[in-house]
């Protein structure tokens, strides 16, 4: 690890103006979950560390007109537990309650999560199928992005080097569509995904009204499966279209191979997991 200083602002405005101070020379620190693993493999080497945790800004969640908005330094559990979001957006609460361990999520924040774009992370699945977007804030500007435009490569997104992501935001999850978030993790509990789906959907007189899919673990970031929702649109509600239309999903995930599960067993666990995940969310059984 590298020699840095240490900064401890006030205020987000303080923050942001250190940030574009150092003009590319600063890391900004929430959780620190993610960080000082980075800082102690050397794989980040910024002369100058901001801490956010004597910021009293972005730490809130409320509902206005219609949309959930999450503070960038709510943290992971606040996130899970807080009953405004299991309202709003449950499948989010329970995504965030399957990130790592209690531990991890006391301290891990919803910016830092964003930021760091692991693509075996839990919510972003989720997030892409709730079409949420995300606010980030530098000293001059403010400007939202759409989760779609979010996540650009492995561990990396849109966001510029002088702006912190400082909200995030959720249009109410809709109550008329059923919901889940399977993740597949055959080693331990507090692992993360080996492949991850989250779904959404809704059927009326036997047809399918409208689903949506978003897969982790296994691509570059996480995927939505655009393709599969629009063609299972108005299709029949049964256990083959079902299992004929999930084979799509092996088209569109890229996955390598880790610790976790070889690419070709992740690509094969894909297709089941997304199946399943429309079976449960359409009342489909086995
Ligand atoms: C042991 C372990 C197990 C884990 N398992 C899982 C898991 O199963 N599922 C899962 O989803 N995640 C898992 N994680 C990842 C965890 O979710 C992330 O470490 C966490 O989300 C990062 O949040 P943080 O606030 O600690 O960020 P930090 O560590 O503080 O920062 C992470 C990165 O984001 C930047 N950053 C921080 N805050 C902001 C901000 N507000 N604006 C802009 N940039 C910012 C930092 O400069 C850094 O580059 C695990 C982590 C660990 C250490």
């Amino acid at each position: 690890m590298n020699d840095f200083a240490f900064h401890a602002p006030g205020s987000m405005k303080e923050a942001v103006e250190l940030l574009s101070q150092y003009d590319g020379d600063a890391r900004v620190m929430s959780g620190g979950t993610a960080l000082m693993l980075l800082l102690k493999q050397s794989l980040v080497n910024p002369d100058h560390i901001i801490s956010l945790h004597r910021v009293p800004d972005a730490r809130s969640i409320e509902v206005t007109d219609g949309v959930l908005h999450i503070g960038g330094l709510v943290t992971q559990r606040e996130v899970e537990l807080s009953p405004v979001v299991q309202k709003a957006a449950p499948l989010l609460a329970n995504a965030y309650s399957r990130v790592a361990t209690v531990r991890i999520r006391n301290a891990a924040t919803v910016g830092g999560g964003l930021a760091q774009a692991d693509p075996a992370m839990d919510p972003p699945s989720s997030l892409l199928i709730l079409n949420a977007s995300v606010k980030v804030t530098s000293a001059t500007s403010e400007r939202m992005v759409p989760i779609a435009d979010w996540y650009s490569d492995y561990y990396e997104t849109t966001i510029n080097e002088d702006e912190i992501v400082t909200e995030l935001l959720v249009p109410i999850q809709p109550s008329d569509m059923a919901w889940t978030y399977i993740k597949y993790l055959p080693r331990t509990e507090d692992d993360y995904a080996t492949v991850s789906v989250a779904a959404m959907g809704k059927a009326e007189n036997g047809k399918i009204s409208e689903v949506r899919v978003g897969l982790g673990a296994v691509s570059s970031t996480a995927l939505r499966a655009t393709g599969l929702e629009n063609a299972l649109q108005g299709a029949e509600v049964s256990l083959d279209v079902l299992r004929d239309a999930s084979q799509a999903i092996a088209e569109i995930v890229d996955p390598t191979s880790d610790p976790r599960g070889s690419a070709d067993y992740k690509r094969d666990m894909s297709v089941v997991f997304a199946r399943r995940a429309l079976q449960k969310v359409l009342g489909v059984k086995d």
